[in-house]
């Protein structure tokens, strides 16, 4: 299966278990959505949509915002992540719209990133999500995280990767779809710390599942009293394990006295083995 057929059916199948794929943010119209992004970096949305009331209450406009000072701004938005810098850069960013847009949030990407706190990926969700822009393809961190787990992308380990890869997988004209179908899936289904591929439509496509079905099967009968690593390859135990990278780059725990990654945590019988996994 090639990646285009792999993200063909990854869309298919999320489009029928998300029927709205559309943002989580809260906002009415252009001013509200890029003040709600700009809060949203490293911010999950649910949080952001519990400040953004009293915020747009006292702000109710990009004029409002722009004649506020960064002092105002930061009370309310205080239990966001960076509240000092962002409230700085909402200031900033309802400022310079005024004075070099004539008030109207830009629409292209390459005008949008000229305002502070913009950066590529909030330019790409303002465009995509307010304009229709049909060259975005925003990265975030489940999207990054879920299409490199799936093997939508191969390898990925930046964001502008992620963003090429997927946009030679998936054709043109559901790339803003796309966005929000892969974070819906990575903030509900395909979570960072445990991925519930109980509950997901995904692993006959999927490579990172893939990968944990070949993980070697727990061993029983492990007595831990004899030390926390069992190696199968030279049936014995240690305590205090070495590390080493295996062939997909991975470090993984092996046994000092012969080297093997065959290794089993005494207690549980489960395998040390780890399935590469991209975090942002
Ligand atoms: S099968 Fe598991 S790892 Fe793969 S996409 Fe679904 S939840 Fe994520
Ligand atoms: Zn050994």
């Amino acid at each position: 299966m090639n990646r285009t057929e792999r993200a063909q059916i990854v869309l298919e199948k999320l489009r029928e278990v998300i029927p709205r794929p559309q943002s989580e943010l809260a906002f009415v119209d252009e001013y509200q959505l890029i003040v709600a992004v700009i809060l949203s970096a490293q911010c999950t949305d649910a949080r952001v949509n519990k400040v953004t009331p009293a915020l747009f209450d006292a702000f109710p406009t990009l004029d409002a915002m722009a004649e506020a000072t960064p002092e105002q701004v930061f009370p309310l938005i205080r239990s966001v992540s960076y509240p000092n810098n962002k409230s700085k850069h909402l200031v900033g960013m309802a400022q310079r719209v005024r004075d070099d847009f004539g008030g109207h949030i830009p629409q292209t990407q390459a005008d949008l990133v000229k305002l502070p706190g913009v950066g590529r990926k909030t330019a790409q969700v303002v465009s995509s999500v307010a304009f229709d822009d049909d060259d975005a393809l925003p990265v975030d961190t489940h999207v990054f995280r879920v299409a490199n787990r799936i093997g939508l992308v191969d390898g990925a380990d930046t964001t502008l990767k992620v963003e090429r890869g997927l946009k030679a997988a998936i054709p043109r004209g559901t790339w803003g779809e796309a966005h929000h179908l892969l974070i819906l899936h990575g903030r509900y289904t395909c979570i960072a710390r445990k991925p519930n591929c109980e509950a997901c439509p995904l692993p006959p496509v999927c490579r990172y599942y893939e990968r944990l079905q070949k993980l070697p099967t727990p061993l029983s009968g492990l007595d831990p009293k004899k030390g926390k690593y069992y190696c199968k390859t030279h049936d014995g135990y240690f305590s205090e394990a070495t590390t080493k990278t295996d062939r997909h780059g991975t470090e993984q725990t092996a046994c000092p006295t012969c080297g093997s990654m065959n290794v089993f945590l005494a207690k549980t019988g489960e395998t040390t083995k780890k399935v590469r996994d991209y975090r942002v």
